[in-house]
């Protein structure tokens, strides 16, 4: 740290991603990548043609790309707004409605909602999930705060239904609801439809997860105009330029094959059905996971011993060191072969 770094960030704590290895050597399952690459539209699409464009400037509007988002969700392309990742999307969230109001959310969620409140210096309310992890939608209830809440959340894999929601954004009139549906195509309800009702509710989702570009950078926010309009104006105040050409074609060919989309969706969700009933047989406690992760622990296994042990064996999965969950360990859900590979691993360590 030099001595030049304003105070105010002298305690900021930053954001650890999970271990990206670059020599392919592990099993990758610590990130909730997809085992699959992206639809061969988005591959044909990034011509060395679009790559030779990339002396010009992008759109910043995004034009046909929040277009493409538009006629997928039934909205207009005035409720659209793109960011670079929906780690941005929700970071401009946080800096456009978050500075006077406290903003609630778990105790155990995406760890990168703490980490915006320290750089903008906003007020936390974290609200404990139940004992089983699920979030109680009455603890948000007529709260008068905004709230942030990922859904299915992370990392449990647990999700609130449409109807849950809606309670709590009907409830919370003068705050501002964010909904992140990072993982919610892989068997949760999406709030989008909800965003036409309620004025205050921001749905947030993601390419990188169900999509395949996680290394595109590709996010999305749906509401109605007028919050659509505050994050523009977010965005035309710190980056116009903020998701680049090929980022824009890539994304826009990855939303409109719907069909390639729809069967990596269901791969994923057999793979994890299948490990999911294989751990359980053997003893593991598992959240219902409506995501591309498995949530799971081994009564009198410790999670970061499992987690070390699985590297030691060429795996690689996320262990959180926090309180509640430090006997957990989340799995991402990868190919078939991966989860075989991941449960017969597993059982061998605790000793089955
Ligand atoms: C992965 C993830 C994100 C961020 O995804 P981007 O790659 O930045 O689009 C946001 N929220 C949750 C809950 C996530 O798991």
């Amino acid at each position: 740290m030099s001595r030049f770094l304003s105070d105010k960030y002298r305690l900021l704590r930053p954001y650890v991603p999970g271990e990206q290895p670059r020599d392919f050597k592990y099993i990758k399952l610590n990130t909730n990548e997809s085992p699959y690459p992206p639809s061969p539209r988005v591959i044909s699409a990034l011509s060395g043609e679009e790559a030779a464009l990339l002396r010009l400037y992008s759109d910043p509007e995004a034009k046909a790309l929040k277009s493409a988002v538009a006629a997928r969700f039934g909205v207009s392309e005035r409720e659209v707004f793109v960011g670079n990742g929906s780690d941005e999307v929700l970071a401009f969230c946080f800096s456009a409605f978050c500075g006077e109001r406290e903003i609630c959310y778990p105790d155990i969620t995406y760890g990168f909602y703490e980490i915006f409140c320290g750089l903008y210096g906003l007020k936390v309310n974290k609200v404990p999930l139940k004992d089983d992890f699920t979030v109680e939608p009455e603890d948000y209830a007529d709260c008068g705060k905004n709230i942030v809440i990922a859904n299915p959340n992370a990392p449990t894999g647990l999700a609130l239904k449409v109807k849950e929601v809606e309670k709590i954004a009907a409830s919370n009139p003068d705050g501002v609801v964010i909904i992140d549906e990072a993982y919610v195509d892989f068997g949760a309800e999406s709030c989008v439809e909800l965003t036409k009702r309620y004025d205050n509710l921001i749905v947030v989702q993601t390419f990188s997860k169900s999509r395949q570009l996680a290394g595109g950078r590709v996010g999305f926010a749906l509401a109605n105009e007028q919050l659509i309009a505050d994050l523009e104006l977010m965005k035309y105040s710190f980056n116009p330029y903020n998701v680049n050409r090929l980022s824009q074609i890539a994304a826009k060919a990855a939303i409109e094959d719907e069909e390639y989309f729809g069967e990596c969706r269901s791969k994923i969700i057999e793979a994890r059905d299948y490990a999911s009933g294989r751990l359980k047989e053997a003893g593991f406690e598992l959240t219902d996971s409506k995501a591309n992760f498995l949530f799971c622990k081994k009564e009198g296994f410790s999670g970061g011993k499992l987690y070390s042990e699985l590297k030691a064996r060429g795996i690689l999965v996320r262990h959180f060191d926090k309180p509640r969950i430090d006997d957990y360990v989340r799995v991402t859900v990868g190919s078939m072969r991966d989860m075989e590979t991941f449960v017969n691993a597993a059982k061998q360590i605790t000793g089955r």
